[in-house]
């Protein structure tokens, strides 16, 4: 992606503010010369933020700018240890508000729409952003937060709710009840703007066919404002980005350099406006790719594809990335081919071997399979695998999701 005038000019001015009072990222760039960075390459440069400072940080070592102009924090949740706390300005508050009220307007939903927010409300973003971006648009809210599916359903009979916003596996949830509860009828959703975790094609069918809605996805995380800086628009082919509030790198996540555009590697976001934990270069962790040319929708804002994976699931061998998401879709186009599998990757004289065990459905030719897998692999992923069909159930199964790369080349 090429970096506009604007966003460098803003870049600039942001750095030369950040590194001229005490703050994070004062001592973060301690040695380096602004007044050098004459170009996008310059600024490619610059050292990678990562979610391991933001945590160093704790509590409130990230905040730029005095208390009296910090009007609310809000915190990712501390799975792995010590939380990321953020603060946030009023104009902070005021953007993101905006930001998503633009995502709004992208999925078709106005005023006159009644929007039913399950994601919870508290310390992370999520239900809280939800609600912003409905109020700044001027649509009535009905902010539910998360659980209790029995009053879910009734305020979303009695209320008449348009829209649901939700994580993808309680729109499933929700969806399923209301098939088995037989209320189809009583519901009047027709809109749904789910977050933007992985989830699978056959998952996004269930939930539009079941709740007769269209979905849109939304993209965001509590160390940049939270969802809400990007979304997808009618023509489902990617997110739009609000690269006038943020800008956005892909990068190969093993060397850090940029990908060219259409190739999947990591999300890399400086925020351009925000004054309360302003980021420069922030790895996200998320695998994306730049979606070149323009959308048919005509909208300006560029484009990244549903977030593919993490990259911590991600392995390279011979030089290719390769990730869960892309070994799912290259299975799933083949019939007879189950979704389950395990990709193990091992070092013998010298060379990386990649074996792939898959469930074939039975009565499948297993030879035949090995050879279709096989070439398939080749062709979509660009390298050579051996192909290991097993029978339904011979793989482990998990209540979490499950490991299907295993690396023990080191
Ligand atoms: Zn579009």
């Amino acid at each position: 992606m090429k970096m506009t005038e604007t966003q460098f000019n803003l870049i600039k001015k942001q750095l030369r503010d950040l590194t001229s009072r005490e703050c994070f990222y004062k001592n973060k760039l301690e040695g380096i010369d602004i007044e050098q960075i004459q170009s996008q390459e310059d600024f490619e440069k610059l050292p990678f933020t990562w979610k391991g400072d933001l945590r160093d940080a704790y509590p409130l070592g990230l905040q730029a700018v005095p208390d009296e102009e910090i009007i609310r924090i809000h915190s990712s949740s501390g799975t792995t240890g010590t939380p990321v706390i953020i603060p946030y300005t009023q104009q902070d508050v005021d953007d993101w508000a905006e930001m998503f009220a633009r995502c709004y307007r992208m999925a078709g939903i106005t005023n006159l729409d009644r929007i039913h927010i399950t994601p919870g409300y508290g310390l992370w973003t999520a239900g809280i952003g939800f609600q912003l971006g409905a109020e700044r648009m001027g649509a009535m809210t009905i902010p539910m937060g998360p659980g209790n599916t029995d009053k879910q359903l009734q305020m979303m009979m009695d209320l008449k709710s348009t829209v649901l916003c939700a994580t993808s596996s309680y729109a499933l949830l929700l969806a399923e009840e209301i098939a088995k509860r037989g209320i189809a009828d009583k519901i009047h959703l027709k809109k749904g703007v789910i977050g933007s975790e992985r989830w699978g094609e056959k998952m996004r069918k269930r939930i539009a066919n079941e709740l007769g809605v269209e979905l849109y996805d939304i993209y965001g995380l509590t160390e940049v404002y939270g969802p809400g800086i990007g979304m997808s628009c009618e023509h489902s082919c990617g997110m739009h980005m609000w690269d006038d509030f943020i800008y956005f790198e892909i990068i190969d996540p093993k060397t850090g350099e940029p990908v060219p555009d259409g190739e999947i590697g990591e999300i890399v976001i400086t925020t351009l406006r925000k004054q309360g934990a302003p980021l420069i270069r922030y790895r996200t962790h998320d695998l994306s790719r730049v979606i070149p040319g323009e959308c048919p929708c005509g909208s300006p804002f560029p484009r990244i594809d549903t977030i593919l994976g993490r990259t911590d699931d991600m392995v390279k061998v011979k030089g290719v990335n390769i990730f869960p998401s892309q070994i799912d879709a290259m299975l799933s186009a083949i019939p007879g081919a189950s979704s389950e599998y395990q990709f193990m990757l091992d070092h013998l004289n010298g060379k990386d071997i990649c074996t792939l065990f898959v469930e074939l459905d039975a009565g499948i030719d297993r030879e035949i399979m090995e050879k279709i897998i096989g070439e398939t692999f080749k062709a979509k992923i660009g390298i050579q695998v051996n192909v290991k069909p097993v029978s339904i159930g011979e793989l482990p199964r998990s209540e979490k999701k499950s490991t299907r790369v295993f690396d023990n080349r080191y």
